[in-house]
């Protein structure tokens, strides 16, 4: 059986832009070098590798983001065949960069509902494999290796910063800490205004299905998030936050200037506790916060987002 490692172990650095500009000291886990652009791969590479050793030899993806842009990666490097199905809303960048890893990419409804009931429809029918972006044990156990590299990189965090969509990174980061018996380590959890399906969720104390996603963060618009990071917030210390678009939309700019990277909303919104120090992090000695990063981003959209906020 081929074991080849998908993904990469990132870098952790301190922010010197950072630490200027706020007087904290904040270390950046640095996701947003992965070669399938986000931390994703860390876990979908892992569920790929699985089904390809019992056998698969399709793999079928319904996301038209970072989720299916892993698994075209994963499919290529390890031989075989990708279909990803997107919804019509999933923008013709983000189309070519799956099919240019090779993945036959069909575009079936208006919806990701609808593409993923099309998806799981294709898989009994072409005999593939689903792989669902973010809501299986497999997954996390793949995330969870974000924290084994941590472990031996610095001492034990105050503080973990992260986005959440429908909870996979959050699931695997949890599973993680507990691994490494850092149970204490607080979790801050944010998504913005418009996809705060997580934050809705803890409120309401049951899981929280959102009737629409508003955010130009469409990474983290998952209506409803994965039951066991419910779990998970209900027995490890955890913070959910919400920003706005055009915060996270800011932190992406700011990102970009002091570390000359390009990073998603959905990675800016994480970031944007951090520029705007957010008051929760205040108490919190060293800060890590992971750098997500994402392939939905271009010089062009920054600005075209900037500009429809007026800056
Ligand atoms: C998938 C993704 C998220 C959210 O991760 P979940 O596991 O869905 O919570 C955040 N940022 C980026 C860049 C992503 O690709």
């Amino acid at each position: 059986m081929k074991h080849i490692p998908l993904h990469i172990e990132t870098p952790l650095i301190e922010s010197i832009p950072i630490l200027r500009r706020t007087g904290r000291s904040v270390f950046l886990k640095m996701e947003c070098i992965q070669p399938a652009a986000s931390f994703k791969i860390r876990g979908i590479g892992r569920l790929c590798q699985h089904f390809v050793n019992q056998g698969t030899t399709h793999l079928i993806s319904s996301s038209g983001g970072n989720a299916g842009y892993a698994v075209a990666y994963a499919g290529r490097n390890l031989g075989v065949a990708v279909t990803v199905i997107v919804p019509k809303t999933t923008p013709e960048l983000v189309r070519d960069k799956i099919a240019s890893e090779g993945a036959t990419v069909h575009v079936h409804g208006s919806v990701w509902d609808e593409s993923h009931a099309y998806a799981l429809e294709l898989c009994n029918t072409v005999a593939g494999a689903y792989i669902p972006p973010f809501d299986h044990p497999t997954i996390w156990e793949g995330h969870a290796t974000l924290i084994d590299e941590l472990a031996h990189q610095c001492p034990k965090p105050g503080a973990m910063v992260l986005s959440v969509g429908g909870g996979g990174l959050f699931c695997g980061v949890v599973e993680g800490l507990k691994k490494h018996h850092w149970h204490d380590v607080p979790v801050i959890a944010v998504e913005t205004e418009g996809a705060a399906s997580f934050a809705r969720s803890i409120e309401a104390g049951e899981l929280v299905t959102l009737d629409s996603i508003d955010s130009i963060a469409t990474t983290l618009g998952a209506k409803r998030v994965a039951a066991k990071a419910l779990e998970l917030a209900d027995c490890h210390p955890v913070t959910p936050v919400t920003v706005t678009d055009e915060d996270a939309l800011r932190a992406c700019r700011l990102f970009a200037d002091d570390h000359r990277l390009l990073v998603e909303p959905a990675c800016g919104a994480a970031l944007s506790t951090i520029y705007t120090m957010h008051s929760l992090l205040q108490s919190q000695h060293t800060l890590v916060v992971i750098v997500c990063g994402g392939i939905g981003i271009t010089v062009e959209k920054l600005h075209e987002w900037e500009h429809a906020f007026g800056h």
